[in-house]
């Protein structure tokens, strides 16, 4: 997606740790021109899917899949990040690594919003080294949900998660895929 990528080179900044803030436009300050772009994308990648749902996980990417569901006409569930304390039966839940955080947190979706009836896209920011997705897939798989497709805004090509999802025989794309990234010099090279 040119217009993305065009973005993240003029907003987009390279931290150390392979971390690409981009918080101006599409993760703290969010620019709904762009995410009206990104949710018409996804529809032209998804739109021969039959899916009733989106799930996301919180907080990032609830508002991209908000706008992406204006075009799909479905709800959107997202899983919460919960204490483990609160973990009861009316809830699936399962650990998540964090990468930005790095650390383990347990995310749930009430029994009430997730059934075996349910196709559903995953939609999220970014995709590192897949244990969000990971996650998100075993809480969709746990309602006996299948999970049809799932679209990232960008993908980090560089660290495993992509291959790890595609070898589970999930339908993946992402709208744009750094190959490289350095925060040296700022540089960011995207796949063609
Ligand atoms: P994963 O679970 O694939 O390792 O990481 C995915 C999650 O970590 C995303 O939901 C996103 O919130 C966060 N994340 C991973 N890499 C980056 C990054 O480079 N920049 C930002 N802003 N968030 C990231």
């Amino acid at each position: 997606m040119k217009l993305l990528q065009e973005r993240i080179l003029r907003d987009g900044n390279v931290k150390n740790g392979n971390v690409l803030k981009v918080d101006s436009f599409l993760n703290h300050q969010m620019d709904i021109g762009l995410f009206n772009e990104i949710g018409k994308e996804f529809k032209k990648i998804f739109g021969d899917l039959n899916i009733n749902k989106i799930l996301t996980i919180e907080a990032s990417g609830i508002g991209i899949a908000c706008i992406t569901a204006q075009y799909f006409n479905v709800p959107v569930v997202f899983a919460k990040k919960a204490q483990s304390i609160n973990i009861d039966e009316a809830v699936y839940s399962t650990k998540i690594e964090s990468f930005t955080h790095r650390k383990a947190y347990d995310a749930i979706v009430s029994k009430k919003f997730l059934n075996a009836n349910d196709k559903i896209l995953i939609i999220d920011d970014f995709l590192a080294n897949g244990c969000a997705l990971a996650g998100l897939i075993d809480l969709a798989r746990s309602a006996g949900a299948s999970v049809e497709g799932i679209g990232i805004v960008i993908e980090k090509g560089f660290q495993s998660g992509g291959k790890m999802i595609r070898s589970m025989g999930v339908r993946l794309e992402s709208l744009v895929i750094v190959d490289s990234m350095n925060a040296e010099d700022g540089s960011i090279v995207f796949r063609s």
